[in-house]
């Protein structure tokens, strides 16, 4: 089989497309002719080494297709079943091999692409709203790069729960998406000051949670959008990596900062398949709509790098093997 291999981290360029050895799934595992693979952030920040792995090795953690075959503990899957999994490296790949309790069958009549654009950005919005900061109905929400790929699921979910959303995104066209999905207040953070815009919107009380991926530029300023009491939630860092700052600075609004991460939100079996099954159950029956917002050949993995990087893209980009 082929896959993208990353001998030495750095650039787009250092994926390179080769001949592999087909995989055999060892007791517990299976092995998956992957069909469609998503593309995420981490999945860049592997292969630059800011989040290290022992090299050479396949990038990517999300993707879905069929069962090739199971290994001999393996009782839930059959050869033939469609699956979507995510937070396993390997998946720029024909085949994966994937351990059998990460995997969840899709719903009948979903196709791969769906599933494998889902798992990981869908189930980071689920625990943000449901576990980091539990929304309850009438909350305003801050959430930024609302038309990014976690952003656009985290509108819908926080609207299904009843909050009033506001967003930020970089130009016009991502505030329509941002709109369309449910944005309540679209902001454009990269021509007016957001904090101004957030207090305006909330009459200066501040919102008690804000959601925010951007990390850098964004940070000190989405302190300040906060109510007393408020919920800083720095899930990502698409402009880098934020500054350290004294535990103190949160002693102005009593604030609580934290930095989740979705392995520790589907730690278990039971974790897993409560948030996958909730978000594939949204997508299936309309009520959350996914965007993908790019499809590309496995083979140009490293266009779709550049693109996500340089803040091109709308919802989830996508390769197809
Ligand atoms: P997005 O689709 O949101 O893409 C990133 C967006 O961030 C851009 O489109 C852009 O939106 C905005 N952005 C602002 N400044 C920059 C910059 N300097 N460079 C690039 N983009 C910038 O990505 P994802 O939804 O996949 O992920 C967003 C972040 O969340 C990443 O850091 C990712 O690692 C993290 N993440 C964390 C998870 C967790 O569990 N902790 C799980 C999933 C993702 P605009 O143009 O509107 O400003």
């Amino acid at each position: 089989m082929r896959a993208m291999r990353v001998h030495e981290t750095g650039g787009p360029e250092v994926m390179l497309y080769e001949d592999v050895a087909d995989l055999e799934p060892g007791p517990t595992e299976a092995v998956v002719g992957v069909e469609a693979i998503g593309v995420n952030f981490i999945d860049i920040y592997q292969r630059l080494g800011m989040y290290p792995l022992q090299l050479p090795f396949t990038p990517g953690s999300e993707a879905a297709g069929r069962v090739i075959s199971v290994g001999s503990e393996v009782t839930e899957l059959a050869a033939g079943d469609l699956v979507a999994y995510c937070m396993v490296v390997g998946a720029y790949a024909q085949q994966a091999i994937v351990p059998a309790h990460r995997l969840v069958k899709l719903p009948q009549g979903m196709d791969a692409q769906t599933g494998a654009a889902v798992m990981l950005q869908g189930m980071t919005a689920h625990y943000l709203v449901y576990t980091t900061y539990p929304v309850q109905a009438g909350d305003d929400v801050l959430v930024h790069a609302g038309a990014g790929g976690v952003g656009l699921l985290l509108i819908q979910m926080a609207k299904r729960l009843g909050a009033r959303v506001l967003t930020t995104v970089s130009t016009e066209e991502k505030a329509k998406l941002a709109r369309d999905a449910g944005a309540d207040v679209t902001i454009r953070y990269t021509e007016e000051d957001f904090e101004e815009r957030v207090k305006e919107a909330t009459d200066g009380k501040g919102v008690p949670v804000v959601y925010d991926s951007v990390g850098k530029t964004t940070f000190d300023k989405s302190m300040n959008c906060l109510s007393p009491r408020g919920y800083l939630v720095l899930f990502g860092q698409s402009s880098g990596f934020v500054e350290p700052m004294a535990p103190n600075d949160l002693a102005r609004g009593s604030y609580f900062l934290t930095r989740p991460g979705l392995g520790h939100h589907t730690r278990t079996r039971e974790e897993l398949l409560w948030r996958a099954n909730d978000v594939l159950g949204w997508i299936e029956s309309g009520e959350v709509k996914l965007h993908i917002g790019g499809a590309y050949a496995l083979t140009e993995a490293a266009e779709a790098h550049r693109a996500l990087a340089s803040r091109q893209t709308m919802g989830k980009l996508v390769l197809l093997p």
